[in-house]
């Protein structure tokens, strides 16, 4: 239902909890973050509060970029497996997502014939495994990305992030998503609320748009991967 992420020279880990705190107005049932920190990427996720989640964060999870999510369940019930971030069989790729995977049935039946395994209920895991395959395909993450998405059908706005890549991707067809740009860091999020307490400056995406952020730049592309401008807009009103 809400997703924050989040990249830059600090920390990762408040910003990724003060966005989902800022997210709780739009209602779920789980929330969980992911962050990478050259030791790999690392989960935390669970049914209930952000309260929750934070108190289990406190026990030691840093990396100056990551995902997280508050999830308002449409595939599978609220528990722990079904919480968002979502990763491959490995734990190589994690996502979160927004929306509703229509194909994902036949797309999840074709993967564990293929040898994947799944860990939850969710129309959303069948993503990081199609990242994960199409990666495997291509050597090239960002284009991984793009295939993975064009094999989607239905709504969603996702971010991702892959062990030993300074980078978040996302994608949006169907559910909001908007990038908040700070002197220091990027955002992304489904709502400006999640972030303004950093920065009021934004681009709004629009449905097709794949984005590439990474500590000193970001990049925005149609799915074939053509250069997208996007305006930038201030948001005028208070946090
Ligand atoms: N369909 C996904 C799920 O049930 C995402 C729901 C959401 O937008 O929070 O996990």
């Amino acid at each position: 239902c809400g997703i924050i992420a989040r990249i830059g020279h600090g920390d990762a880990t408040e910003t990724l909890l003060s966005g989902l705190e800022n997210l709780e107005y739009r209602g779920y049932d789980s929330a969980g973050i992911a962050v990478q920190n050259g030791s790999g990427v690392k989960v935390r996720k669970c049914s209930g509060e952000v309260d929750e989640l934070k108190s289990s964060v406190e026990r030691g999870l840093h990396g100056n970029m990551g995902i997280g999510h508050t999830r308002w369940s449409t595939h599978g019930p609220p528990t722990d497996e079904n919480a968002h971030p979502h990763t491959d069989t490995v734990g190589d790729v994690a996502v979160v997502h927004n929306g509703v995977i229509d194909n994902y049935d036949e797309l999840r039946a074709e993967l564990q014939e293929r040898g994947h395994e799944f860990d939850s209920d969710t129309d959303t895991e069948v993503i990081p495994h199609l990242i994960d395959e199409y990666r495997e395909e291509t050597g090239d993450t960002e284009q991984a990305v793009r295939e993975a998405v064009k094999t989607l059908e239905g709504s969603y706005a996702i971010a991702a992030i892959v062990d030993g890549e300074e980078r978040v991707y996302a994608a949006r067809k169907g559910s909001p998503l908007v990038l908040g740009l700070d002197d220091e860091e990027w955002y992304l999020a489904s709502d400006v609320p999640a972030f303004l307490e950093h920065t009021d400056e934004v681009i709004y995406l629009e449905d097709g748009d794949l984005v590439v952020l990474e500590p000193d730049s970001y990049r925005i592309t149609d799915v074939a991967g053509n250069p997208i401008e996007r305006s930038v807009d201030t948001v005028d009103w208070d946090p």
